[in-house]
């Protein structure tokens, strides 16, 4: 069994995969309890080890899916925008390695929720995919015929950061007007919240408050054409045969997922739109430590 590490900004996720990509026992942590004082790899380590007393099984490797910048071929991260503290630089391939004896490997974790829904998940087969997960932030990877788009340090497809417009927000990044500033569950949050004088949203009230208001339909709308927007520009450079839309807002198939669907397949050129299918994911929480697995069982085969 391949032990499966998901780390996210607020909570690590552990579990057992098998090499066909189905999913055992799993628990979670928190890895931002004490405001990051601990280092997450860390708490990271410290929970990996709990989790495999707890749950004892022959350990064949381990496999990170990891938010920031995750430099694939040495496992490092190398980039986080500064959000979490003590993060950069850990070399995750490394400490898994040493800690474990056991071959390690680690990817970003938009990366690996693609390669996950490509295992077996809704892409399952297809061959040219792009993916964005919608939450804090947005998360993006691209398949291209049936690789993942790694680029010369393996982060590429960080589908978050090209400009939506010129003149826009400031971004965490540094930059103005990125697509995340836009199309991210934050976005649309602080659209609501702006409109109507109200705080501590969620993307989870505003959908379900949607129905009896027209305020939030409207922002709901207004962020939906941005999504497409930005979709429609991916769509002419990627071609994809799927566009996969992850993360917790992506079950709302009436409000966010047929609207964004009419208007990325109307939005692009015609050609582009052929055979083309836009759907919501279908791993959710699992995505990231699915794909991961199949990133290590890539990494190893083909050695
Ligand atoms: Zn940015």
């Amino acid at each position: 069994m391949i032990l499966a590490i998901d780390i996210g900004g607020t909570e690590v996720k552990l579990g057992w995969v098998n090499r066909r990509g189905q999913i055992g026992e799993k628990s979670s942590a928190s890895v931002s309890f004490d405001s990051y004082r601990t280092p997450i790899s860390e708490t990271v380590l410290l929970e990996a080890s709990r989790f495999c007393r707890e749950h004892p099984q022959p350990l064949e490797g381990v496999a990170v899916s990891a938010c920031g910048q995750v430099e694939t071929r040495t496992g490092t991260v190398i980039g986080t925008n500064g959000k979490i503290p003590g993060y950069e630089g850990t070399c995750l391939k490394a400490l898994m390695e040493k800690s474990f004896q056991v071959p390690s490997w680690a990817l970003n974790d938009a990366n690996a929720a693609l390669l996950g829904e490509c295992f077996i998940g809704r892409a399952a087969g297809l061959r040219d995919v792009l993916m964005i997960t919608l939450g804090t932030g947005v998360g993006g990877g691209v398949l291209v015929q049936g690789q993942l788009l790694s680029g010369h340090r393996g982060i590429a497809g960080e589908l978050g950061h090209f400009s939506l417009r010129a003149d826009g927000v400031l971004c965490p990044c540094g930059k103005r007007g990125c697509y995340e500033s836009y199309a991210s569950t934050t976005s649309l949050v602080r659209r609501c919240e702006a409109r109507s004088g109200l705080t501590g949203l969620t993307g989870r009230i505003i959908f379900s408050q949607a129905p009896q208001n027209p305020l939030f339909q409207e922002e709901i709308a207004a962020w939906v054409q941005d999504i497409a927007d930005g979709l429609t520009g991916l769509v002419h450079l990627f071609n994809p045969e799927m566009i996969l839309i992850g993360g917790g807002v992506s079950r709302q198939e009436e409000m966010l997922i047929a609207p964004l669907r009419r208007k990325v397949l109307t939005g692009c050129m015609p050609r582009f739109a052929e055979g083309l299918r836009l759907e919501s994911a279908s791993l959710g929480n699992d995505a990231g430590m699915i794909g991961a697995v199949r990133f290590w069982l890539d990494q190893e085969q083909g050695r």
